[in-house]
C-alpha cells in the first residue's frame, strides 16, 4: 500500500512540472527569437542619428532631410516612412519594418530608418548612395 502511494505521488508532480517546463521553454524561445523586449527605430540623416523612437509607442514625426521631408510613422510595433517628397519614393513604398537590423533607406534625402534592439550592437554605418 505504501509503495503504491509513493509511486503515485512523483507521477502526480511530474505532469504539471513537465507542462511548466515546456511552457517556460516555449516562452523563452519565443521571446529570444521573435523580439527583444525593447526595440527602437533609429532615424539617421546623413549618417547622424537625429531620433530614436521606441517601437512600442505609436508616433508620427516629420524630418527635414536632404532638402525635403520624410514622414516617419511608428504603429503597432512597426516603423515605416508613410510619406516623403523625394524623387524616387522608394522609402514610401518600402514595407513597414519591425525586426532588428532592418532598414528603410531614402537615398535622395540621405535618411535611414533602422530598427535597433538589445540583440545588436551599434549597427555599422550604412553607405547611402
Ligand atoms: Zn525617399
Amino acid at each position: 500500500m505504501d509503495a503504491a502511494k509513493l509511486k503515485f505521488k512523483p507521477m502526480d508532480l511530474l505532469i504539471p512540472t513537465a507542462a511548466l517546463v515546456v511552457a517556460v521553454v516555449i516562452l523563452v524561445l519565443n521571446f529570444t527569437r521573435e523580439q527583444p523586449s525593447e526595440k527602437w527605430a533609429e532615424v539617421r540623416i546623413g549618417g547622424q542619428t537625429v531620433a530614436v523612437l521606441p517601437l512600442d509607442e505609436n508616433t508620427e514625426a516629420v524630418y527635414e532631410a536632404g532638402g525635403g521631408h520624410n514622414h516617419v510613422t511608428v504603429q503597432d510595433g512597426k516603423v515605416l516612412v508613410s510619406a516623403a517628397d523625394c524623387s524616387t519614393q522608394v522609402c514610401v513604398r518600402s514595407r513597414a519594418i519591425s525586426r532588428v537590423g532592418e532598414s528603410i533607406v531614402c537615398a535622395p534625402h540621405g535618411l535611414v530608418v533602422t530598427v535597433v534592439g538589445e540583440r545588436t550592437e551599434t549597427v555599422p554605418d550604412l553607405i547611402v548612395r
